[in-house]
């Protein structure tokens, strides 16, 4: 079975992209790679820094290597959290503190309803031998709720509740999330992709 290497150490990530992507692959993270650095994440869009992470790890990992760099833009917020999303509240910040900043931010703006309006984006870079072979992106729509809700998911989850349905992500069952996340969407394109590698 093919090796690929995620450039994460969030094992969130790392285990929805090992659901949507199936078993053709002998999937590890960086949590396994303790030799493979991670770098400063130094972009300004998800797409730079999905780079970032990909040419880093694809330089000392001798395979397929898959950096998603992702995040949640509010609208009212004018795209923040963005690329600021996993340290929103501060370097080292907890989810649960980004998700509290949130709230507080769009709380002081006035934010209600409609004009929580946001979407989760997903930049994926996939990497052999240190250069950029492919690119992938995804996004979901949604809004943001006044209060998180559910246990499931990570990060922002428990407080966007995606288009089409009542509940957040936190709330959703996983598989439910894994076909229409952001992340699901970039990965369905690179699943192509990676179908049609000769390995
Ligand atoms: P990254 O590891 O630099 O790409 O940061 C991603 C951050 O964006 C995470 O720490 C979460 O706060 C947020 N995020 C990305 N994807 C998701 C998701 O699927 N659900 C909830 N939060 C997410």
């Amino acid at each position: 079975m093919p090796s690929l290497l995620i450039a994460t150490k969030n094992a969130h990530k790392t285990r929805e992209i090992a659901e949507i992507l199936g078993s053709n692959w002998d999937i590890s993270d960086l949590n396994s790679h303790p030799e493979v650095v991670s770098p400063d994440e130094t972009g300004t869009t998800f797409q730079e820094n999905a780079e970032i992470k990909a040419l880093a790890a694809s330089r000392s990992f001798p395979g397929l290597v898959l950096a998603d760099d992702s995040g949640l833009e509010v609208d009212a917020l004018n795209g923040a959290p963005g690329v600021r999303s996993a340290r929103y509240a501060g370097e080292n910040a907890t989810d649960a503190e980004n998700r509290a900043q949130l709230l507080r931010e769009l709380e002081a703006i006035g934010a209600r309803g409609r004009d929580r309006s946001a979407r989760f984006r997903c930049a994926m870079v996939l990497a052999d031998e240190g250069r950029v072979i492919a690119d992938f992106a995804g996004a979901v729509e949604g809004v943001i709720v006044n209060q998180g809700k559910g246990e499931g998911g990570f990060g922002y989850d428990s407080l966007f509740v995606p288009e089409g349905h009542c509940e957040t992500f936190g709330q959703l069952p996983a598989g439910v999330k894994n076909l229409l996340s952001h992340r699901a969407r970039a990965l369905i394109r690179a699943r192509q992709f990676l179908d049609a590698v000769d390995r």
